[in-house]
């Protein structure tokens, strides 16, 4: 017999399995030697009052074997099937093969950076000297922007596709099984590469490929049809369905889309700060706590305010994370967050941003968004003096407009340098930021201080252009067998989205290819 039932445990007795045991024993009435086992199906902490608590939904084996869960997929070699190119290895890109493989399609993806150990070299010279390599970064290479990052897997896009099976995945090829029970999975940066390298292997032993240091640097179309790609310059691929799978960085391919006439749109954004607190506020704003137990993970926030007509929210928060430096061009600086899977660095950052909207920034250019963000990353550049040094303020500071006499010590590694952030970002987003921070300092006790630093500036937080697509056959409404995909299309937001949005070009592929 099997049952499931609800139970709250004290961070302590929720480490401990004979502790849970009994607890289950006592809930259910039933002896501890009847308990054959037990499986959590989703655990959260609840910190709402004083006392914090683990909420865990588990599934009790009562008088018959627990036994292990099967994932299974039946993928079949495809070395001889029909091609799908794909452009981009990101979590989209990757997350699309796979799909191309289980439903028949040799997936060719085309990576314009390296793959994920080459990679590691590229980010150590952007965080050691200020060096960008512009096809290998944070945000460029085997795994895409997701492959160095927290490894967040919280979507709210429950509605577009099966999250369980992107997670199942993602254990699959080395991840924890706590990803599956956990209210906020994350991974961790340590983890990511040998995962992504898995999925690779995986992709390659069933007969697709997958290329590095393959740019796509042309569309090869006629008479309103795709017919292949051309890389780097150079070599024509040949295919009747192409998956888009970019990413937000890759303006050369919102340049290139608009300068062969095929359409792309204007969209929305958000711009801000990353704001970095030491963990241990952050920890005792949450837990009510002067330590965090060790039983208790450094704690995480979500802030939201309306100022006015503008959404200002807080996004992508990192406990124990680093501030990375995730610009893809020379002369720009762009901040992004990440956490190891511990999540044991001594700081918290998060994204704080401010929605800029159509009207924000005037003009019919349908590129005008990415213009803007692109202008306001190289100010951010030139204030912070080159090397990748960020412009940063105290938080206080920033909402009182002092220049800060000094910085606090933080995580960001090419160095941070004390400015008016005002001089940088558009003034509808600091008046916005300057209203709420302080309003998030009244739900968060600790949270507005001027211990918390403020860098500079958190630009990619969504693409600020949308590639049109069919509602129903997801191709591009002009060019039939082109699937724009994922972040850089507009469709997604985060690792768990972007792979969905994958998996769902792939099907569309099989549907109407
Ligand atoms: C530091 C950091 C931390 C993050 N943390 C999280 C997190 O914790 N959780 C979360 O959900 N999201 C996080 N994100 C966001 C997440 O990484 C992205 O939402 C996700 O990776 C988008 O997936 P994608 O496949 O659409 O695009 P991308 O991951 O951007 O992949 C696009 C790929 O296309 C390649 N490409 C671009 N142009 C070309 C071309 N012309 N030819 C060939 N290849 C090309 C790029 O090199 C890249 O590898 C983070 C991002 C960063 C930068």
């Amino acid at each position: 017999m099997q049952k499931e039932i609800e139970i709250t445990l004290l961070p302590e007795q929720a480490a401990d399995e004979v502790t849970i045991s009994t607890h289950l024993s006592n809930a259910l009435k039933v002896s501890n030697e009847r308990i054959k086992g037990y499986k959590i199906l989703k655990r959260s902490i609840d910190a709402r009052s004083r006392r914090v608590v683990f909420r865990m939904q588990i599934r009790v084996f009562i008088d018959e074997p627990q036994l292990a869960d099967n994932y299974t997929v039946n993928y079949q070699n495809v070395s001889n099937a029909k091609q799908v190119l794909i452009v981009g290895a990101g979590p989209a890109g990757l997350f699309a093969a796979l799909q191309c493989i289980e439903n028949g399609y040799k997936p060719i993806v085309l990576e314009r950076g390296k793959d994920v150990k080459q990679r590691r070299r590229d980010l150590a010279a952007i965080n050691k000297h200020g060096v960008v390599n512009t096809e290998s970064n944070y945000c460029y290479g085997e795994g895409g922007a997701g492959t160095y990052s927290d490894g967040k897997l919280y979507t709210r896009s429950n509605k577009r596709g099966d999250i369980n099976k992107v997670l199942q995945t993602f254990v699959h090829h080395g991840a924890s099984d706590d990803i599956l029970v956990d209210a906020r999975p994350h991974i961790g940066t340590n983890k990511l590469p040998q995962i992504i390298s898995s999925i690779r292997d995986f992709i390659l032993n069933a007969g697709g490929e997958v290329r590095f240091d393959q740019k796509v640097t042309d569309l090869l179309i006629e008479f309103g049809k795709i017919k292949g790609v051309v890389v780097n310059g150079e070599e024509k691929l040949m295919a009747d369905a192409v998956i888009l799978a970019t990413g937000h960085s890759a303006r050369d391919i919102y340049e290139l889309l608009h300068n062969k006439h095929i359409l792309v749109e204007a969209k929305p954004f958000a711009l801000g700060v990353r704001i970095e607190h030491p963990q241990a506020i952050i920890d005792a704003a949450q837990y009510h706590c002067d330590i965090r137990s060790e039983f208790l993970p450094p704690a995480y926030y979500s802030l939201v305010e309306q100022v006015g007509s503008k959404g200002v929210f807080s996004f992508c928060m990192c406990p124990g994370g680093i501030i990375a430096p995730c610009a893809t061009h020379v002369n720009e600086i762009v901040v992004n967050g990440w956490s190891p899977s511990k999540r044991n660095n001594p700081f918290a950052n998060s994204g704080t941003v401010v929605q800029v909207g159509l009207d924000d920034v005037k003009g019919e250019d349908p590129l005008r968004m990415m213009r803007f963000q692109a202008e306001i990353e190289r100010q951010a550049f030139d204030l912070g003096g080159g090397n990748l040094v960020a412009p940063a303020q105290r938080m206080v500071d920033f909402v009182e407009s002092k220049v800060s006499v000094d910085l606090p010590v933080n995580s960001y590694l090419p160095g941070t340098k004390s400015v008016m952030l005002s001089e940088i970002l558009p003034d509808f987003v600091s008046n916005s930021l300057r209203k709420a921070l302080p309003m998030f300092g009244k739900k968060m006790r600790g949270y507005y201080t001027n211990e918390a630093i403020l860098v500079g500036v958190e630009s990619r937080s969504s693409s600020p252009v949308r590639i049109p697509r069919d509602k129903e056959t997801f191709q591009h409404p002009q060019v039939s067998g082109l699937f724009p995909c994922a972040e850089g299309a507009g469709y997604a937001g985060g690792i768990v989205s972007a792979a969905i949005d994958g998996v769902n070009c792939a099907n569309a592929i099989a549907q109407f290819c």
